[in-house]
């Protein structure tokens, strides 16, 4: 699928201008250096993470995207794991860059679901965002054919804590890349 692909290619682009090349990828840098990169969209932009206890119907709701003019506002519910706050985080960096052409002001809900549920394209596009910026190929595959000659069973829970990802996020993502069965 050729949106998918162009998702993943720009996650590439962007850790690649940032020099980004190793695990745990940095997502702060990525964020403060957002603006400072050739995606033109986000040229002049301030962008800012915050952490919130959200109450009530957003309970369940991973992040928040509220994007204006010259700012955009990633927040994030803090009552999640680290892991599933950076995911999240890079989902909407995700929507950030692929999708905010189309509004000046876009807010978003984002329930957090597993992938194989049925998604919109933008939000497939923005999971395949997220999983190459916070998992690089090439980083993974790697560390992967490392770790798998070490210790084959403690393979994902050692690469999950490396790349600061969930344990099902990083089995998703090897097996998107076919390094592990279905
Ligand atoms: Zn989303």
């Amino acid at each position: 699928m050729l949106r998918k692909a162009h998702a993943r290619n720009t996650a590439k682009g962007l850790l690649k201008q940032l020099g980004i090349q190793k695990a745990p990828v940095n997502l702060d840098r990525i964020i403060n250096k957002l603006s400072t990169t050739n995606l033109k969209q986000l040229q002049g932009l301030n962008i800012e993470v915050v952490r919130q206890d959200f109450q009530g119907d957003l309970k369940d709701v991973s992040a928040i995207l509220i994007k204006e003019k010259r700012k955009a506002v990633i927040a994030v519910n803090a009552d999640h794991t680290d892991t599933r706050q950076r995911f999240s985080i890079a989902h909407e960096l995700g929507h950030l860059i692929l999708h905010s052409n189309t509004e000046n002001l876009k807010i978003e809900k984002q329930f957090f679901t597993r992938s194989d549920s049925v998604r919109s394209l933008d939000e497939l596009e923005a999971n395949e965002f997220a999983a190459e910026l916070l998992m690089p190929e090439e980083l993974i595959i790697n560390d992967f054919f490392k770790k798998v000659i070490e210790d084959e069973d403690s393979v994902i829970s050692v690469l999950a804590k490396k790349y600061k990802v969930s344990e099902a996020a990083l089995t998703y993502r090897l097996i998107n890349l076919n390094l592990l069965e279905p």
